[in-house]
């Protein structure tokens, strides 16, 4: 890891070696299947798989800031699964002002009926979140950072 122009800068090894070091923390949450967020989630749920062996569902959305520097979210693609008897670990790279995964939890709930879930981060950055979890609610992230801009290997190598 390095820190260049203000940005924190991410290799592929150190990403690795964060859900290397981190994955046993899903152990007693035992999911049936990781959901990756993609694009951000793909990479790190496909290194997660290598440790937990469980199957990859995929949504893709893309986070996006208006005029008013309010973030929305755009859906790429989205899952016709019924997830209700599923136990879901939702996969992202980054939980920054949680408005991604408060959009995906909701609309998997909605429209997938989704009920047991979890969450697992590569980032959590420690700032104030638009949406706090229920306190039962599985929330693991690999590692707290500040809130300066990550530059991960996948966007810049
Ligand atoms: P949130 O919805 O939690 O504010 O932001 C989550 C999404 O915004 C992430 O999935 C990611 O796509 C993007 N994002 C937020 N902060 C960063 C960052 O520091 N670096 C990168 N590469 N993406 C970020």
């Amino acid at each position: 890891m390095i820190e260049l122009d203000n940005k924190i800068h991410f290799n592929y090894n150190d990403i690795h070696y964060l859900i290397k070091t981190n994955y046993k923390c899903v152990t007693d949450f035992n999911p049936d299947i990781i959901l990756a967020i993609g694009s951000g989630g793909l990479i790190p749920a496909r290194i997660l798989k290598t440790f937990i062996n469980k199957p990859i569902y995929v949504i893709s959305v893309k986070a996006y800031d208006d005029n008013q520097n309010l973030r929305n979210v755009e859906i790429i693609q989205w899952l016709s699964d019924n997830l209700e008897n599923k136990k879901v670990l939702i996969v992202d790279e980054v939980d920054d002002t949680r408005t991604t995964l408060q959009f995906c939890i909701d609309k998997l709930q909605k429209q997938n009926k989704l009920n047991e879930y979890g969450i697992f981060v590569i980032h959590n950055k420690q700032k104030e979140k638009v949406y706090e979890l229920q306190s039962d609610v599985f929330y693991h992230a690999c590692s707290s950072v500040n809130d300066d801009w990550i530059v991960y290997p996948w966007d810049n190598y």
